[in-house]
């Protein structure tokens, strides 16, 4: 079967219409073998502005609609997610390239997600406050926002709507989806699914949850239309810049989740046999294409040799190849510019006088698919392209004399999304998480940088946007909140004392 008929098979298993192929629409391609996979149509501006107004539409009534009920949609939706897993793995594996196993993975973090925000849905608190004044009561209450516009990257084609959608949902707010115009197919899919169990469960699933297709030019006019309250936006951070600075001009609330140039230090007295596996699944696992990926390693000078050499051996042996087989760890580039973007890296770290091991493409599948095996780069100091995210497996190694110094290179890039150290220190642990340690929004201990769990609040600082998504308190961001004063005596005391007789 060939991976487009196999696509139109997905659809079937899951009960929904195959994506129509449409002529002259966006073609998608696996980076498996480079083939065609299906051609979407891309939205209209009407179909855009009509999407808009049926989400504004349904949120009068969605935010009517008690929490807990809420919660009830977002439970079906995840249970139906959880026995679809399989199909729904292997559609994120065709579209994007991830190994079986984290296609499987991503799918659990939706159902994850979803069981999270059920439990959040009798959960959204407001505070009591003490008032100053006699028989008055301080309170803070939260509200829906209204439409939330949801803008995605291609690497989380699921996770990431999940985790802005199950919240949103649950707080009251209806959805509009604009996903990468290279993963189309999975958010056909899983918001095909999330309109099947509105359905199913008597509710009015128009507007609910609104599908874009399209490229950037749809994700801007989503960004431009006053009726969405919210644009969480993830992807790269020359896209978060356009959007953040376009919802500020309209005084617009915007959720930025954008790139990472990540960093873990490794101190002398770490375990170097968990080290090798940790710095191994952060930099080579999705082919380095994870905003977490690990991308810099600082290592301790006197066990730099050791560790860099331990390493080699273990990307020499990396099962690179096809993501659908057995024992495959490192499957494709989603395609030639990612391809591209990684050799100018490894060129620009070479002409820096950088020690490159590996890197090259591999020859598995067709001339349209992209190989590589993942790349560790020797520099003496962090400086050229280290500097920047490349969304490639590139590891740069550099060494580190004291602990002060190795924070300090941790933190000298414009990104801040995550950070590990690897330390049996106490001191050194306490450190990097403590306020003159890391400067990221994550900050780990004896683990990688990546692979986040859904129970913490996601994201990072400086150029990563500084917007948080998934756990914690995180659901603040798709409510507003008010303050009420409430007077239940029969005087009209003003607050600060203040006299005013009339
Ligand atoms: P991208 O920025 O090219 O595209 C992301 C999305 O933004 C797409 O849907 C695209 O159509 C849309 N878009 C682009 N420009 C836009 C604009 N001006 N206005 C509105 N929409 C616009 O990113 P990508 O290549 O799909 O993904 C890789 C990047 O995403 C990496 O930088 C990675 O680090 C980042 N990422 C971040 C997170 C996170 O949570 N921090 C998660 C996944 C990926």
């Amino acid at each position: 079967m060939t991976y487009c008929t196999e696509i139109k098979t997905l659809f079937e298993t899951l009960g929904l219409a195959a994506p129509t192929d449409s002529a002259g629409g966006i073609a998608v391609h696996t980076p498996i073998d480079g083939s065609l996979l299906a051609r979407v149509a891309p939205s209209t501006d009407a179909q855009v502005g009509a999407a808009i107004a049926r989400a504004q539409a349904r949120a009068l009534s969605w935010r009517d609609s008690p929490a807990p009920k809420r919660g009830d949609l977002v439970r079906a939706f995840g249970e139906a997610v959880r026995r679809h897993k399989q199909p729904l793995g292997r559609l994120i594996s065709l579209e994007t390239g991830k190994i079986v196993q984290e296609g499987l993975g991503e799918v659990q973090e939706v159902v994850d997600i979803c069981e999270f925000a059920v439990g959040l849905s009798r959960q959204l608190y407001g505070l009591s406050i003490a008032s100053e004044r006699a028989e008055h009561k301080l309170l803070e209450t939260w509200h829906p926002l209204g439409v939330v516009g949801i803008i995605s990257a291609f690497n989380f084609p699921m996770a990431v709507f999940a985790w802005n959608a199950a919240l949103a949902l649950v707080c009251g707010n209806t959805l509009v989806w604009k996903p990468s115009e290279k993963a189309p197919l999975s958010a056909l899919a899983l918001s095909g699914l999330l309109l099947q169990t509105s359905t199913e469960l008597g509710l009015e699933a128009e507007g609910l949850s609104e599908l874009l297709i399209g490229e950037r030019a749809v994700g801007e006019a989503l960004v431009a239309h006053p009726a969405v309250k919210l644009v969480s936006a993830t992807g790269s951070t020359t896209m978060g810049r356009a959007v953040g600075i376009a919802c500020a001009a309209q005084f617009k609330r915007s959720l930025l989740e954008l790139g990472g140039n990540n960093a873990a230090i490794v101190c002398p007295s770490s375990n170097l046999e968990l080290v090798v596996r940790g710095v191994a699944f952060s930099a080579a696992g999705t082919a380095g294409q994870r905003c977490t990926s690990l991308r810099r390693l600082i290592v301790h000078r006197s066990i730099y040799a050791a560790l860099v050499a331990a390493l080699v051996r273990v990307f020499e042996r990396l099962p690179v190849g096809d993501p659908l087989a057995d024992g495959t760890l490192v499957g494709p580039l989603i395609d030639q510019r990612a391809f591209d973007a990684m050799q100018q890296a490894l060129k620009g770290a070479r002409d820096a006088g950088a020690q490159v091991h590996f890197g090259d493409r591999e020859a598995v599948g067709e001339a349209a698919a992209f190989y590589v095996r993942p790349a560790i780069v020797e520099l003496a100091t962090q400086s050229g392209p280290m500097l920047q995210e490349t969304f490639a497996p590139i590891l740069y190694v550099v060494p580190y004399d004291s602990f002060d110094e190795a924070i300090a290179i941790n933190n000298a890039v414009s990104h801040g999304l995550s950070s590990a150290v690897f330390t049996q220190d106490l001191r050194e642990a306490e450190v990097f998480t403590s306020a003159r340690g890391s400067d990221c929004g994550i900050a780990n201990v004896n683990i990688g940088t990546s692979g986040a769990e859904i129970g913490g609040a996601f994201g990072g600082e400086k150029e990563t946007g500084g917007g948080r998504e998934s756990g914690s308190d995180a659901w603040k961001a798709y409510m507003r909140r008010a303050t009420n004063t409430i007077n239940y005596g029969s005087s009209l005391p003003l607050a600060q004392g203040i006299r005013f007789e009339v």
